[in-house]
């Protein structure tokens, strides 16, 4: 796809009031236009009342509600397949919990009516999660979706969630909860616009893993009704209001522009002089391998081998982790394959690594720090890849999570070679690192950096809490700078330096990524085809100059639309 100048965005630095066109935070490049179809709101949480049909009634008119959520729940999931499907189990299956149902039979025998006992229950157990913290307190905020399913069926209205017009429509929405978002058929729904969310809260990476044409965080979007007509921009993060002919003429033509360059063969990442940039994927099953490999990624970026684990009580014995990494390995023969070992913490906990409460998981034994101190486990994994590495021709790379200090760097990587493998590097994911990246990297063999973690240290800011997601923008010029810290420190030592965080798939920040010195991008592999085209637009020259532009803003917001202006002003 290529946008000629007058199709290109409106300018990006002009002021937008309440109206059209709204601006927001775009996922990926693609355009769309259609009626809106506005979202079913979820419903007021229920007063208190005393049953007047009797404990026996309200038992089974809440039995058969939470069956009918869970089973609808589990049918997703099975729809939805990939990370998704995840998801949506862990909800079925909250949904089933006994112990969540004798909390609901428990207020009912004391009286209540079944819509305040099931909202009475829903809510005690949402704060004993969230004081548990972790995996735990992420699955608290699916149970008010949980609850408002199970309300709906009670209340005999409109499940809250995504409408079905009969017709293809632009969904708006406050936000989607992952089981709206897992479902969504694309044939139907056009484009999402919500209100709320950021560019790395969970709408937006299930959006891009979709490949769906997507702006997250458009405030003034409240204001848009069922049956307006709409143009939605990702590449902008503008949405025009009741468009004219022209402006509709416009988003046609670039939207079958984009669908022929995506059936265009596939190319390496490149710059548009030329510079090669590796476009890699971010992989946590060896069976995403062939999809990757079919939208080009170029090899590996980031295998999470803790997704393998994430349910298991025991550590995995060595021939269970040699039979995964090879069937990865096998799928991307003589192309770079990177195997993180196990990130165990925080938002990734294993209960075999991590079995201590702590008040602050993120800043307490994750990443390598718990590898450390688990150093059986550290062996077996790294045993486990040796063994593997020595039955496949893929170019083995491994790198430890979580790297704060250059004597971690040191340990790690004389530990990864004393078992044969050859290239051993770190992620950067802590300020620390960044800012001493020359000294890491004279231990490592390459770095890569982690930009969700990066960002999350960098703004003091919980990637896992949405209230906190205005914070968690890799845009900001601190993460930028930090970024470019390690980018230098790469050419001075002559060390590759990759990103692997979700900034990578955006593909304006690739771009500047690559001007602060990212020598290869690892992402979802459904933005493969977006970060390629657009890095294709842009020379190293410009590339640096962008990041420049955006080091230069003082926030996120003006970085990116500072970069964005000079970006669609450039003539290709
Ligand atoms: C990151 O932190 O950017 C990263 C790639 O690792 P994860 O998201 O798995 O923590
Ligand atoms: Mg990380």
């Amino acid at each position: 796809m290529t946008i000629s100048p007058s199709e290109q965005p409106k300018d990006a630095s002009a002021t937008v009031g309440p109206a059209s066109p709204l601006r927001g935070v775009g996922i990926g490049l693609g355009v769309a236009q259609g009626p809106v179809v506005r979202m079913v709101e979820p419903a007021a949480a229920p007063e208190y009342a005393t049953s007047t049909l009797g404990a026996e009634a309200e038992y089974a008119r809440v039995r058969e509600a939470i069956t009918a959520v869970a089973d609808e729940l589990a049918a997703r999931a099975e729809a939805a397949g990939g990370a998704a499907q995840e998801v949506l189990e862990a909800q079925a299956m909250i949904a089933a919990d006994p112990t969540l149902l004798d909390e609901v039979d428990d207020r009912i025998n004391r009286g209540a009516i079944a819509e305040w006992a099931v909202y009475d229950a829903f809510a005690g157990f949402k704060a004993t999660l969230e004081a548990a913290g972790g995996y735990l307190g992420e699955r608290a905020a699916d149970l008010d979706d949980i609850f408002q399913r199970v309300l709906a069926r009670l209340q005999g209205v409109e499940v809250p969630g995504v409408p079905n017009p009969g017709h293809p429509f632009v969904l708006v929405a406050r936000d989607l909860a992952p089981a709206d978002t897992a479902i969504l058929d694309l044939d139907q729904v056009l484009a999402l616009v919500t209100i709320d969310g950021g560019p790395t809260s969970h709408t937006a990476i299930l959006a891009r893993e979709k490949g769906m044409v997507a702006i997250v965080g458009a405030a003034d979007a409240a204001a848009l009704n069922t049956g307006d007509t709409v143009i939605v921009d990702a590449a902008s993060g503008l949405v025009t209001v009741n468009p004219t002919d022209t402006e509709k003429a416009r988003a046609t033509r670039r939207s079958t522009a984009r669908l022929a360059s995506s059936e265009a063969p596939l190319a390496p990442g490149a710059l548009a002089d030329g510079t090669p940039v590796p476009l890699l994927a971010n992989l946590g099953k060896p069976t995403d391998a062939a999809a990757a490999v079919a939208l080009g990624a170029e090899g590996v970026g980031l295998f999470r081998t803790e997704f393998l684990f994430l349910s298991t009580a025991q550590a995995p014995t060595v021939a269970q982790q040699r039979e995964s990494y090879r069937a990865l390995l096998d799928a991307f023969p003589k192309r770079k394959v990177v195997v993180r070992l196990l990130d165990a913490g925080a938002d990734k906990p294993l209960p075999f690594l991590n079995d201590a409460h702590e008040e602050n998981p993120a800043l307490g034994l994750r990443g390598l720090r718990a590898l450390r101190a688990s150093n059986d486990i550290l062996r077996e994994q790294l045993t486990a890849l040796a063994e593997a590495d020595a039955t496949t021709d893929a170019d083995l790379w491994v790198m430890a999570p979580m790297v704060t200090t250059v004597e971690e760097t040191a340990y790690f990587t004389a530990l990864a070679r004393e078992f044969g493998l050859r290239t051993a590097g770190v992620m950067i994911e802590v300020p620390a690192s960044a800012l001493l990246a020359d000294r890491v990297l004279a231990h490592a063999d390459f770095a890569s950096i982690g930009t969700n973690d990066l960002t999350q240290y960098t703004m003091a800011a919980d990637r896992m809490l949405n209230s906190m997601a205005g914070f968690q923008d890799p845009w900001h010029p601190a993460v930028l700078r930090l970024v470019g810290e390690v980018g230098a420190a790469g050419v001075r030592t002559g060390k590759p330096v990759g990103i692997c965080g979700e900034a990578a798939a955006d593909p304006l920040l690739a771009v500047v990524l690559v001007g602060l010195g990212a020598t290869s991008l690892s992402m979802a592999p459904a933005a493969l085809a977006d970060v390629r085209h657009m890095l294709s637009r842009h020379t190293l020259d410009e590339a640096r100059n962008l990041a420049g532009i955006a080091l230069a803003a003082s926030d996120a917001a003006g970085a990116r639309q500072a970069a964005m202006a000079a970006a669609f002003a450039q003539p290709r």
